[in-house]
C-alpha cells in the first residue's frame, strides 16, 4: 500500500539511482508526454512530499526556456518505480503498465502504473502541491499546523480527516486504521470529540517514520508475515488485544478495519437546545 513511507523510500531509490547523472534517453508512454525527450537533461534530486514524487531535473540550455523542471508522479494504490542496472530485466510489473523509462549510463528507472505524470517548471510545484498539509516525513514537518488544520473541521470523522491530505500529508488507509486502533478511537469519532488530537498526530508521524528505509510496513514492531498489523487486512480475525472479530467497511477506495471493542463507537452528540 503506497503511503507516505513508501513514497519516501521510492524517492530515495530514485535519488540513489539517478541524482547527479545526465539522462541518455527517456520513453514516455502516456499521451500528454508522448513527444517529450529528456535526453541530455540532468537529474538534480528526487524528493517526496506526502504521497507525491518529485524528480527535479535541469534542462540543457537549448531544450527549454527555463532550466529547472520537475517530473511529478503519484503512486495512488498501485503505482511503482523501480531502478535497474543497464541490461537487467524489468520484472516488477507487466510491460503494458510501464508509463515512463528514464535511462542514464548507470541506471534505468522504470515507472509502472504511475498517476498524474506531468513535467512542470519547478517553480510551479507550489501551485500543484500548495494545498497539502504538513508532510509527516518532511524536514519541515509541523505537528502544530497539522493539529490546527484537523481541528478546523470538528464535525468531520477522524477516519476521513486523517486521509485528507490537506490536513496532513502521507497517511493512507493502512496507517489510518492502525493509528486509530492504537489510540482506541472509532474511525467515526468526530474530530472535535477526539480527546488528544496532538497525541494522535504525533503517533501518526512515529508510525510512518519507523518504516522509512524498509518496504515492509509494520505497526506492531514485528516484520513477520501476518504479524505486521493490528487491524488492517485482518477482517473477521481476532483482535490481538481482546479477541473480538475485526470489522471491515469499504467505501470506494477507502477501506476501514477496526476492532468494535477496543474502538467503541462515539457517544451520540448531545441534542441541540
Ligand atoms: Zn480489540
Amino acid at each position: 500500500m503506497p503511503e507516505g513511507d513508501t513514497v519516501w523510500n521510492t524517492a530515495r531509490v530514485l535519488h540513489r539511482a539517478l541524482a547527479g547523472t545526465r539522462l541518455t534517453g527517456s520513453d514516455f508512454r502516456v499521451p500528454t508526454l508522448a513527444t517529450t525527450d529528456l535526453s541530455g537533461w540532468t537529474v538534480r534530486e528526487s524528493a517526496s512530499r506526502g504521497k507525491h514524487l518529485l524528480l527535479r531535473l535541469t534542462a540543457p540550455p537549448q531544450a527549454a526556456p527555463t532550466a529547472a523542471w520537475t517530473l511529478h508522479s503519484h503512486l495512488r494504490m498501485d503505482g511503482v518505480w523501480r531502478a535497474y542496472a543497464p541490461g537487467e530485466r524489468w520484472t516488477a510489473r507487466p510491460a503494458h503498465l510501464i508509463r515512463v523509462v528514464l535511462r542514464s549510463p548507470e541506471a534505468v528507472a522504470v515507472g509502472y502504473h504511475l498517476h498524474e505524470l506531468a513535467l512542470l517548471p519547478t517553480v510551479d510545484e507550489e501551485r500543484l502541491l500548495g494545498h497539502l498539509g504538513p508532510d509527516l516525513l518532511g524536514t519541515d514537518w509541523d505537528p502544530d499546523e497539522a493539529v490546527r488544520r484537523l481541528a478546523a473541521a470538528p464535525e468531520v470523522t477522524i477516519g476521513e480527516a486523517l486521509l485528507d491530505q490537506r490536513n496532513l500529508a502521507g497517511v493512507g488507509n493502512l496507517y489510518k486504521c492502525e493509528l486509530l486502533f492504537l489510540r482506541g478511537l472509532s474511525p467515526w469519532t468526530p474530530v472535535g470529540a477526539v480527546p488528544d488530537l496532538a497525541g494522535t498526530v504525533a503517533l501518526a508521524q512515529r508510525l510512518l517514520a519507523a518504516n522509512r528505509g524498509r518496504w515492509t510496513q509494520s505497526t506492531t514492531g514485528s516484520l513477520r508475515r501476518g504479524q505486521t498489523s493490528y487491524v488492517y487486512g485482518r477482517r473477521a480475525q481476532p483482535c490481538r488485544r481482546c479477541g473480538t472479530a475485526i470489522g471491515k467497511e469499504e467505501l470506494g477506495d477507502r477501506v476501514t478495519y477496526w476492532c468494535p471493542t477496543c474502538q467503541p463507537p462515539p457517544a451520540p452528540a448531545p441534542e441541540a437546545g
